[in-house]
């Protein structure tokens, strides 16, 4: 049932009125158009939206807001769709409201370092708008020639360089936003300081469930004088991670340290994202240093050293051209598993890097168990593990055990010292493993802070925070995956 209640005025009226604030073209609601947001990157859950509407200006955002409210329904905030938790789909028949129009760099501002931009810029736009100026926006999630500002506040995205630089939540000065009421706020400070209670950090990362970003003014970061890029290509992948907690150890601080195992690299130089990754390695280490041009050259050796002590041979990229095809082959990596089965699921949890080698070997062995075909791409820097199971869910009894896996897979990162997830957010998918890492009070601690945003759970419900009643401890059978829709 509706959090708004069983009352939930017509969908004509509210779709009329929806049409009143932008058109007809910017207001979909016939069955065949909604389709395309039905679900996000996470495919196994799926919700048919009321309707889908794209304001062009931060003014149509707030009266769609106000009219979903008029009609009792509720709504969720939605960028590029390339979300892996089921964040962005639109439960409880709500209204889906597409940043992707709303898309202008507003401000570029070069000698306070920030861009002053809009939800629905894309991730690489933004980086490649500034660097004329010798600017770029670090987060770089893996997805960033798709996915917008607007998502990757939304869930505080990291990426490949989240290691050195730090995750969206870093970059964020100020936000605007609608509130769930429709009214329009500004929390934050491009200074970077703003006194009393910091709202910046409780809304990035909160999923879209406090309001519609509408205007972000971010931070940026000027472009190194130097990047030496490395491939280390290990026996195995245990023995890549054993190189990772002895780079960090060393006191090096990498820009990026990627593990990309047998399976991976074989999928992905099957495919149009092939970068030439040596086909018999057990898993290769991509390594990216960045900084002063002088300072370089010692560290490459220091690398080369701590790699080839873990029985690594290391390839240096020659240029430019050869740097590019090692990030697409490591970005490309979850498009080139599209090969291997109709269905992927990527898991995103988080281990204390010295645990890394142990529990990459227990997820090998759970899904060994289970028969099921495990990948693993990962920021490793972080112990930001990416196990990929490749399956075809018209299988019902694969799918059962891909779900199984998964649970284990989660319940194993968190009894090592870790999290359910490092970037791609609760959504649904994780709604019901909150549990697993937060306690009745915590999780009531979160439900009030959301609750004095938005007391009638109008914006984006069902996502992130579990009620009771479905917690995993509370109800063993409450695994989540039951009450979504597949
Ligand atoms: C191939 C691939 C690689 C990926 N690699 C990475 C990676 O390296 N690192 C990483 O962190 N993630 C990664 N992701 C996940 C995903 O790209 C990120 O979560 C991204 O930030 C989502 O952005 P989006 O624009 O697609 O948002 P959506 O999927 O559209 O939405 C995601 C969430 O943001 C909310 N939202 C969107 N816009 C707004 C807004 N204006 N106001 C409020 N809430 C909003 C939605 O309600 C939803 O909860 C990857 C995904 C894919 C498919």
């Amino acid at each position: 049932m509706s959090p708004l209640g069983p009352e939930a005025s017509s969908r004509t009226g509210l779709v009329a009125a929806l049409r009143e604030i932008v058109g007809p073209e910017r207001c979909l609601a016939r069955p065949e158009e909604l389709i395309a947001w039905e679900c996000d990157g996470l495919t196994l859950h799926g919700a048919t939206p009321s309707a889908v509407v794209l304001p062009r200006d931060k003014h149509e955002v707030a009266r769609i807001v106000r009219a979903c409210r008029r009609h009792a329904t509720p709504f969720v905030a939605r960028g590029a769709g390339t979300g892996l938790s089921g964040g962005a789909i639109a439960l409880d028949g709500g209204v889906v409201i597409e940043c992707a129009k709303l898309d202008r760099i507003l401000a570029v501002d070069v000698e306070n370092r920030l861009a002053v931009v809009e939800p629905g810029v894309v991730n690489a736009t933004l980086s490649a708008a500034v660097r004329p100026h010798g600017l770029f926006y670090a987060p770089d999630p893996s997805s960033q020639l798709a996915c917008t500002i607007g998502g990757n506040v939304a869930e505080s995205s990291g990426g490949p360089h989240t290691l050195k630089y730090g995750t969206t939540a870093n970059h964020v000065l100020a936000l605007e936003l609608v509130l769930p009421d429709g009214e329009l706020v500004r929390v934050g400070s491009p200074t970077g300081f703003a006194p009393g209670v910091d709202l910046v950090a409780a809304l990035v990362g909160s999923e879209g469930t406090l309001g519609v970003v509408v205007e972000a003014t971010v931070r940026l970061t000027p472009i190194p004088e130097a990047t030496e890029t490395l491939l280390a290509i290990f026996p195995d992948v245990v023995a890549a991670c054993r190189a990772v907690g002895a780079i960090i150890t060393s006191g090096l601080v990498p820009a990026a340290l990627e593990i990309v195992d047998r399976r991976t690299i074989a999928a992905v130089e099957a495919s149009v994202y092939a970068a030439g990754l040596p086909r018999d390695a057990g898993a290769v280490l991509l390594v990216e240093l960045d900084g002063a041009a002088a300072a370089l050259p010692g560290q490459v050796e220091r690398i080369r050293a701590l790699c080839g002590a873990e029985g690594a041979r290391v390839e240096r990229a020659r240029d430019e051209a050869e740097r590019e095809r090692f990030w697409r082959a490591r970005k490309g990596a979850f498009g080139a598993m599209g090969r291997v089965a109709p269905d992927l699921y990527v898991h995103d949890a988080v281990v204390p890097r010295a645990k890394l080698p142990a529990v990459l070997e227990r997820i090998g062995a759970i899904c060994d168990r289970r028969g099921l075909r495990l990948a693993n791409v990962f920021h490793a820097g972080d112990g930001n593990l990416h196990p990929n199971i490749s399956f075809d869910r018209r299988d019902p009894d694969e799918l059962a055990r891909v779900l199984d896996a998964g649970r284990e897979i989660l319940e194993t990162c968190v009894a090592a010292g870790g999290t359910i997830s490092g970037e791609h957010g609760i959504g649904t998918e994780k709604r019901d493993f909150m549990c697993l890492v937060f306690d009745e009070d915590d999780l009531e601690a979160q439900r009030r802070l959301r609750a004095a945003f938005d007391p009638d759970r109008a914006c984006n419900p069902g996502k992130h925070l579990p009620t009771p009643r479905c917690c995993v401890e509370a109800n063993p059978k409450a695994r989540g995956y039951d009450r979504v829709p597949l």
